[in-house]
Parts: structure tokens; C-alpha cells; sequence
């Protein structure tokens, strides 16, 4: 497979930089090619402005979609996000990578989606109407492809539990996989997340670095987030609602929109399973 590595650390040096290098020689040592776009290294734009849109008359109202779509449109887009665009459709599989910050992505890993997934290319596909909202949220151009996070955080795998006080980690992670890297057609995998990032010692890098390699192991074959696909029925339209009936009675929020999984045990008992992130924490 191609795999495309998007890191996002400013310090090569850092516990991140180690992992992405455990990732590529481990998926390199698979026969996989691997590709890395190290946003910090390179110098990228982060903020969206005029200077993406070179038809855009000096004294023209920015407006940032519809200037998106003509540019997408009429080839004018940037050199450095048409790179970008042109690695996403190469690679079979796309990892972000990056430290939570303040319960999220780092800026400059932001800015690149503001900036390359343009409009006509990521959003804004397929037929608009009352009967069909577009390509999205499961089928768009990056339909076929699978996509993980790769992500560091200071906090405790207990503080980002069901009931802990930061929020379950799923809840945090879902508009990056739902919002960002769902809606424009990924498979998205588990994400794999290393908790207690900055306690962590020799022996716990040695075993976070195992889990890893683990995972790049088994990109091919480790289930997506079963979310459920926009124009697979579940959903009303033009409300986009969830249809009555869909989802565990009482569930709300984030949850309802994952297709529970029926998990059959020997003994003939069954549960109900949400896709739950990987999680590694340092032993300090
Ligand atoms: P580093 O600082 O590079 O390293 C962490 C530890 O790993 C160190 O002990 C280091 O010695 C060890 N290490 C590194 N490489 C190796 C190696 N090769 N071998 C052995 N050991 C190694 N955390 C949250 O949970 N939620 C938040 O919302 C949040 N917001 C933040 C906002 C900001 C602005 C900042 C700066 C931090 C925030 N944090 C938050 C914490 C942040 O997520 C962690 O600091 C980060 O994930 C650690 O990753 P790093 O690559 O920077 O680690």
C-alpha cells in the first residue's frame, strides 16, 4: 500500500518524532511505500487568505468557498496545496499525526485541511438536491481509502473515559474522524492514542512503540469505525436526521451516529460495542 504520513510536531527530537520514525521503518519493513508531509519542517501556510486565490480580483470579496470551488474548478489552486491534494490521491492510506493540544489538533495540521481540502475536491461533491445531500460522510473522492490518527496526550487514559472529566476520547477525536476524514470518504481505523504522553519512560516507550508497529502491521485489515454512511438509509433528507428507531434508545450525541456491533460471545450472550481508541499510557 502508499501511505501518507501528515506530521505535526515542530521538534524532529520529540516523543512524536520517534514514533513517525517507528511507523515508517515498520511499514517500510512491510513493503509498503511510505510518503511524510512534516507540516512544521516545510514551512506551511496555516491560514487561509487571498493568496490562495490567484483569480481573485485585488479590490473582490474573499469569499473562502466559493473561491475554494473556482480554484478547485479552474486548476488555480496554490503549488503547495495541489501537492498535497496530489498526495492524498495517491496514497491508500492517510495517518495524521500530532501532540493533542488543547484537546485538539495543532494549528498548522488544522490549516492544512482549511487549505487543502478545497472546495469540489473534498466537499461540495456529488448531487445536491432534496433526495441526495452530496458525496459525503462515507462516499466522496477519498472513497476506498482508510485513514488513522496517530495522537499524543498528556492526560490519562482514565481522564479520557466514559466519565472522565476531559470527555470520552471517541467524543474528542470525532470531528477530526467524523467531520474531517469520514465526511470526504474514509474508512476510518481505531485511532491509536498514547496517554500520560510526557511521563513516559524508556520501558513505556519501548511498549507504546510495539503497539505501533502492531498497528502498521495490520493497516489493511483492522476494522474502520463502523460510522454510518450518509445515503445508506439511515438518514432523513433533506433533515439529515437520524431516522427513528436507529441507535440505542437514550443515546445521544456523537454515539448515535456509529452503527452499534453486536459482539457474540461463546456462550451465546451478545453486547453492543462502540469503537473504542487504542490506548497506551506511560507506567510513570
Ligand atoms: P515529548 O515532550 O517530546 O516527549 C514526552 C516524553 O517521551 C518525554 O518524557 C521524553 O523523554 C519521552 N521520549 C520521547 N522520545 C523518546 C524516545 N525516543 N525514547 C524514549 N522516550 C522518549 N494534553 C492533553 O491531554 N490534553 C490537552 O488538551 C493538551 N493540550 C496541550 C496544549 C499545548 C499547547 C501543549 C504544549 C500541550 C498540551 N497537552 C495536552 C500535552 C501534550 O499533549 C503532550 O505534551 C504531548 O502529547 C507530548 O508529546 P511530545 O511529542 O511533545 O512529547
Amino acid at each position: 500500500m502508499k501511505v501518507l504520513i501528515l506530521f505535526a510536531h515542530p521538534e524532529p527530537r520529540s516523543l512524536n518524532g520517534s514514533l513517525r520514525d517507528v511507523a515508517v521503518r515498520e511499514l517500510e519493513a512491510e513493503g509498503h511505500e511510505v510518503r511524510v508531509s512534516d507540516l512544521y519542517a516545510e514551512g506551511w501556510t496555516s491560514e487561509v487568505g487571498r493568496a490562495d486565490f490567484p483569480l481573485l480580483p485585488p479590490d473582490g470579496r474573499l469569499a473562502p468557498a466559493a473561491a475554494s470551488k473556482q480554484a478547485f474548478e479552474s486548476g488555480t489552486l496554490t503549488a503547495d496545496v495541489k501537492a498535497e491534494i496530489e498526495k492524498l490521491l495517491w496514497a491508500d492510506v492517510l495517518i495524521l499525526q500530532f501532540p493533542l493540544w488543547w484537546f485538539s489538533m495543532p494549528a498548522i495540521l488544522k490549516g492544512w485541511v482549511d487549505r487543502v481540502f478545497a472546495y469540489g475536491f473534498a466537499y461540495g461533491v456529488g448531487e445536491h438536491s432534496d433526495k441526495r445531500w452530496g458525496d459525503r460522510y462515507g462516499e466522496g473522492r477519498l472513497a476506498g481509502k482508510r485513514a488513522m490518527l496517530i495522537v499524543t496526550a498528556g492526560g490519562w487514559q482514565e481522564h479520557y473515559s466514559a466519565r472522565g472529566i476531559n470527555g470520552p476520547i471517541d467524543d474528542l477525536l470525532f470531528p477530526i474522524n467524523h467531520g474531517i476524514l469520514y465526511y470526504p470518504g474514509y474508512d476510518v481505523l481505531p485511532p491509536f492514542v498514547v496517554y500520560k504522553a510526557d511521563k513516559l519512560d524508556e520501558a513505556g516507550f519501548q511498549a507504546t512503540a510495539e503497539r505501533l508497529r502492531e498497528r502498521m502491521r495490520t493497516l489493511a485489515t483492522t476494522p474502520p469505525i463502523p460510522y454510518r454512511r450518509q445515503n445508506g438509509g439511515d438518514y432523513l433528507i433533506p433533515s439529515m436526521r437520524l431516522r427513528a428507531g436507529l441507535g440505542h434508545s437514550g443515546a445521544t450525541g456523537f454515539a448515535l451516529h456509529v452503527e452499534q456491533v453486536e459482539a457474540h460471545s461463546p456462550n451465546g450472550e451478545t453486547s453492543s460495542l462502540r469503537s473504542t481508541a487504542e490506548g497506551c499510557a506511560a507506567t510513570a
